[in-house]
């Protein structure tokens, strides 16, 4: 079938020679896609203007030979609130940022799709910032990176293996670290360490109610290295924030 239609979060948008825009989507059946969106501005009081970062639309794509096209698209989610404050859309880009950057194009994974509608839906439920403090944005990032395969050891040495107290993070060994495997690892604090647990075991919706600290600024700083170990960059949502 060249013609399919699919449900999909636009993670970004950006503009392709003069009327174009190329889209990084996250559908609900074929993982990440890359697709052209032609004449937006001709089309942007049919449609086009729907295909904003953040919003869940059902489209109808087009493959090509060398890429997919947009060919139509009915919105699903508007997460409207998130937009009306700085801190939610820099806690929203962090999660889309993410998720474009950790997985392949075209490996199906729902549980992406609907990690990512949740955590953008709890944002916009009332954010409770600076999003650099936040437990929702440390959650939803350490659950992306779940997904992916790259979960920080917590619960032992991700060096030696030894379940001592741990003193350190290591992004390159993958976790914490003991006073033994010190290293590369960066010093990090019991309150970091227990805000890392709190964010892997507690459902987004219960993140969402905690109020933002240091200790999870602390968290997030460590858990950016880690993410920026495995995807080759760092996040251009947090680049302000100096994490
Ligand atoms: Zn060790």
């Amino acid at each position: 079938m060249r013609y399919a239609t699919t449900r999909a979060v636009v993670l970004s948008s950006r503009p392709l020679g003069e009327a174009d825009r190329w889209l990084t989507l996250f559908t609900r059946d074929q993982g990440r896609i890359d697709a052209v969106v032609k004449g937006v501005r001709r089309t942007t009081s049919r449609w086009g203007g729907r295909l904003e970062p953040f919003n869940v639309c059902d489209l109808v794509l087009y493959r090509g030979r060398t890429r997919a096209t947009v060919t139509s698209a009915q919105l699903v989610d508007v997460f409207r609130h998130l937009r009306e404050d700085r801190e939610a859309l820099t806690a929203a880009a962090v999660g889309c940022e993410a998720a474009a950057l950790l997985f392949a194009e075209g490996e199906p994974e729902e549980r992406v799709f609907a990690l990512l509608r949740s955590g953008l839906r709890e944002i916009d439920a009332g954010f409770h910032g600076p999003a650099t403090g936040a437990p929702l944005v440390l959650g939803f990032l350490v659950k992306l990176l779940y997904e992916a395969g790259y979960l920080p050891v917590l619960d032992r040495c991700a060096s030696c293996g030894a379940g001592g107290r741990a003193l350190a993070f290591s992004a390159a060994r993958g976790g914490l670290v003991c006073g033994d495997c010190l290293g590369d690892g960066v010093p990090i604090t019991p309150e970091a360490i227990a805000a890392l647990h709190a964010a892997v075991a507690l459902p987004l919706a219960e993140l969402r109610a905690a109020p933002p600290s240091a200790a999870v600024e602390e968290a997030l700083r460590d858990l950016h290295l880690l993410f920026a170990y495995h995807a080759g960059t760092r996040l251009r949502a947090l680049r302000f924030a100096r994490l």
